[in-house]
């Protein structure tokens, strides 16, 4: 019995520690360098303290607590007297950037006609500056302590992205926006503060935390989304069911607009006749979409659509798409023969030969296409049996013309390319009683939490 009670005991133990997590400790702080400007002409530093400025030559100018910069035929002056690039402000207080302030020192480098401004501090005050673009404050404090871990892992995992250019990270969303000390919050420096130096790792790798808005209770495979293949970014359900703001949406798309959006995709199929969902994964995202046109048809990658659509118009590929009909009223005429090798369904329907409801029956049961080309063909040539009136369509319907402008409606749950964390998940499960390392164990399954040394 006792010998039982150790194994259970020890096996408590070995479970305990193989789970996620390795105990936080002071870390030392790991310095990024952040571009806040490319291609400046002039600007002002500032501080509340005197400023130390060095030049390249480790020449220190004398500026006090204001530099005004200026590049005049090409060489720098610092209030008005000349100095050489690269120039480092440091100083007791911090330091504004045309009066905008940042923790850590700027430095200046020359950058293709102008300077670029490079913020130099420890990756935790960069959090402080970036979080609150990512995530809102009022959420619960262990969806805030998952957003801190994600984006420290970013940051270290991305540094170096900018090298070329002088710095780590820039400061827009192609990295990660950052505002320097004006985005602080004190409820997320303590989310920031309280996951201090820790971060998601696969193996002895820092793991990809990409994180997006809302799931709508499923994560994607990056595999269907950007290729490659992760085992901790793949398709999952979401423990806990969720209603957000974008938990719905809806968007209609002209024939004109879905044809654009195909050009961009190097996919032409001509005048959008048809689309249909060719393959979904297991949350029901689409990840294959076959558009059907008057000169072929393609199929493209769910995620690649929604980007050339605009990621803000199909808010995810979690969508239904079913044709909605035209503004034009229709005006029917008896379709004239075809030629040979032409496809009847794109000639008659171009001659205006079908009914709103049979287009719209057509392209919800492709299926019954023949025998409506059969019908429009024995019409045909017979002028003087008109096509019967459209009967009145159930709104938002409209009847289609066949020439007039056609509407696709998409009608989706959720926001964001799907892969790694769901932030709206994350307060769920926060508000659920998980904890950060629960929530990002669940969204990056089979990582470890380590702390940065
Ligand atoms: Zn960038």
């Amino acid at each position: 019995m006792k010998t039982l009670k150790f194994i259970l005991a020890l096996s408590l133990i070995l479970a305990g520690t193989s789970c996620l997590f390795s105990k936080p400790v002071q870390a030392s702080p790991r310095l990024v360098r952040i571009g806040i400007a490319t291609g400046a002409q002039s600007g002002t530093v500032e501080s509340e303290a005197p400023l130390r400025c060095t030049d390249a030559g480790g020449r220190t100018l004398s500026v006090g607590r204001r530099a005004i910069l200026e590049l005049s035929a090409g060489r720098m002056l610092v209030n008005g007297q000349a100095a050489s690039l690269p120039l480092e402000f440091q100083g007791a207080q911090p330091i504004k950037w045309n009066g905008r302030p940042y923790r850590g020192s700027l430095s200046l480098f020359p950058y293709n006609n102008g300077f670029s401004v490079v913020n130099v501090l420890d990756v935790e005050s960069y959090l402080r500056g970036v979080l609150k673009i990512e995530v809102n404050p009022a959420w619960p404090m262990e969806a805030l302590k998952a957003q801190a871990v994600i984006a420290r892992t970013y940051a270290l995992r991305q540094a170096g992205r900018h090298g070329k250019e002088g710095f780590d990270l820039c400061s827009t969303t192609h990295c990660q926006a950052y505002r320097g000390m004006a985005a602080e919050d004190p409820k997320l420096d303590r989310a920031i503060a309280e996951t201090r130096g820790i971060m998601v790792f696969y193996g002895s790798q820092l793991a990809h935390t990409y994180y997006f808005s809302d799931g709508a209770g499923w994560t994607a495979d990056v595999s269907t989304v950007w290729g490659g293949r992760l085992p901790y970014l793949t398709c999952r359900p979401e423990p806990v069911p969720y209603e957000t703001p974008h938990s719905r949406w809806k968007a209609s798309l002209s024939q004109e607009t879905l044809q654009k959006i195909m050009n961009a995709l190097k996919a032409p199929v001509g005048t959008i006749l048809e689309i249909r969902t060719a393959q979904k994964d297991s949350g029901n995202r689409v990840t294959l979409l076959e558009v059907r046109g008057t000169s072929g048809s393609a199929t493209v990658k769910g995620h690649s659509f929604r980007m050339a659509a605009g990621s803000n118009l199909i808010r995810s590929t979690l969508f239904d798409v079913a044709f909605a009909g035209t503004g034009v009223p229709i005006s029917p005429s008896a379709p004239v023969p075809l030629k040979a090798g032409e496809d009847p369904l794109i000639v008659l329907t171009r001659q205006g030969a079908f009914s709103s409801t049979e287009l719209m029956d057509m392209l919800l049961h492709p299926e019954k296409r023949e025998d409506y080309i059969k019908k429009a063909l024995a019409r045909g040539g017979d002028h003087q049996a008109p096509i019967p009136a459209a009967p009145a369509l159930p709104a938002p319907a409209r009847s289609f013309s066949g020439t007039g402008p056609a509407f696709f409606d998409f009608q989706g749950r959720g926001w964001g390319h799907g892969v790694g964390l769901s932030q709206w998940g994350a307060k769920a499960l926060s508000e659920n009683g998980w904890d950060y390392r629960a929530i990002l164990g669940h969204y990056f399954p089979g990582t470890t939490l380590q702390v940065l040394r």
